[in-house]
């Protein structure tokens, strides 16, 4: 389902659209109907599956559909970091919006939080904690609030957080619609949707996104100037019955056929410059595994349905994390086994981190022995700053080289 049929005002389907979202995630495809019908939700949803997004559109939306000035969103986190995270999801999104956005956090200054709140913010963006400190100080208050959010509820349980909260819901209006989001629905959970919310819908998301089960899932960091001659290496140590190697540009992907063609492998390539003619050729000989390597732009591979593909082998970190997805959802269909390989430069991590939260897998990252670096590989991951709650060890996968 796309995202234009979930009836969203147009300019935030134009900061859906700049931020580079194809489709809903499952939370969002659940989430937003129902909000948008003023319901009380209960969600049941990790980190990873897209959650800010599926509160912040129904929000924004209310507000683009009905404006008036007012801070009218309350949205409560558990850290700091989760805070800026949300205040950047609802400014990307609300790009193309005159909405405003505050964030009220522990740790930096009360005046610049106050500025921001006095400059009319429609959305608070708080951790409990400081909150209370304002609102004791009478700094503001939630007397307009219409939408109140409770996002990683578990956590702010965890950290202690009720009483704050207790008292933060007694202080908006009884009339409002209220999201609550939690990693687990423990009685505790439960307990606080009875308080703070009436009669709520559930949603329940499983998992986060749909990487096949069997799939191997492997990053080698290397230096972008030594990517062609990384791929021959790689290629020449690794037994490929079909490999499907992804470019992000129509130039990059042609570099990189004629650099195989070179070293003699049976290749062919898919780019939107390329003839139907040639498009059709390019498939049906792979299909039929007279070619071996297909390279291949995104868009191009789109319509690609071919059954056995044994590895995908991103040359490039895709920049959006449900490319990846759609990527390597093309390996394991048949055989119940296949490898994803992505060739990671320095300057891709961020796009490697994006996707690592959205699928919730921090992907094992590998060395080929007998290349040549040109620097060594840098092989630790950051520490992911909101991993801590992410428990879905079973989806991840070992290398298997
Ligand atoms: P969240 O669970 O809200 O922390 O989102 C996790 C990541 O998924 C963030 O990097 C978002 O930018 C990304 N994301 C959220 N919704 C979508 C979507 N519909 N398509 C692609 N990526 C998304």
């Amino acid at each position: 389902m796309p995202f234009t049929k979930l009836g969203l005002h147009p300019e935030l389907v134009r900061g859906i659209r700049a931020m580079g979202f194809a489709e809903p995630t499952p939370i969002q495809a659940q989430a937003i109907p129902l909000a948008q019908k003023g319901l009380d939700l209960l969600g049941c949803a990790q980190t990873g599956s897209g959650k800010t997004a599926a509160f912040s559109l129904p929000i924004l939306h209310r507000f683009l559909e009905h404006p008036r000035p007012g801070l009218r969103a309350l949205i409560i986190v558990p850290t700091r970091e989760l805070a800026a995270q949300v205040e950047t999801t609802f400014r990307d999104l609300g790009r193309f919006t005159p909405i405003k956005v505050a964030i009220v956090i522990g740790g930096v200054g009360y005046q610049g939080q106050r500025q921001a709140l006095a400059q009319g913010a429609q959305v608070l963006v708080a951790t409990p904690g400081r909150l209370l400190d304002h609102l004791r100080q009478g700094t503001f208050r939630l007397d307009q609030v219409e939408f109140l959010v409770l996002d990683e509820a578990d956590r702010m349980l965890d950290m202690g957080f009720l009483p704050d909260i207790r008292e933060i819901i007694r202080r908006v209006p009884t009339k409002r619609q209220t999201m609550l989001f939690s990693a687990t629905l423990v009685p505790e959970i439960e307990r606080v949707a009875a308080f703070a919310m009436k009669d709520p819908q559930r949603i329940q998301i499983s998992r986060p996104t749909s990487v096949a089960e069997g799939i191997s899932q492997v990053v080698y960091p290397v230096a972008q100037n030594q990517k062609s001659e990384f791929l021959v290496t790689l290629l020449q140590a690794t037994e490929i019955n079909s490999g499907l190697v992804f470019c992000r540009t129509k130039h990059g992907a042609d570099n990189v056929t004629r650099r195989l063609k070179d070293k003699g492998f049976s290749v062919g390539v898919l780019h939107a410059d390329r003839t139907q003619g040639q498009r059709t050729d390019a498939m049906e000989n792979f299909r039929k595994g007279r070619i071996k390597i297909l390279v291949a732009t995104d868009i191009a591979a789109r319509g690609i349905d071919v059954k056995e593909i044994s590895h995908v082998i991103n040359y490039d970190v895709p920049r959006h994390p449900e490319d990846y997805v759609h990527r390597v959802g093309r390996t394991a269909r048949a055989y119940g086994v296949g490898d994803a390989i992505t060739l990671m430069a320095l300057d891709e991590q961020p796009f490697l981190g994006a996707i690592e939260r959205f699928v919730g897998i921090v992907f094992p990252r590998a060395v080929l022995p007998d290349f040549k670096y040109s620097a060594p590989p840098h092989l630790t991951p950051p520490r992911p700053k909101t991993f801590a709650d992410m428990n879905w060890g079973r989806y991840r996968r070992r290398s298997r080289r």
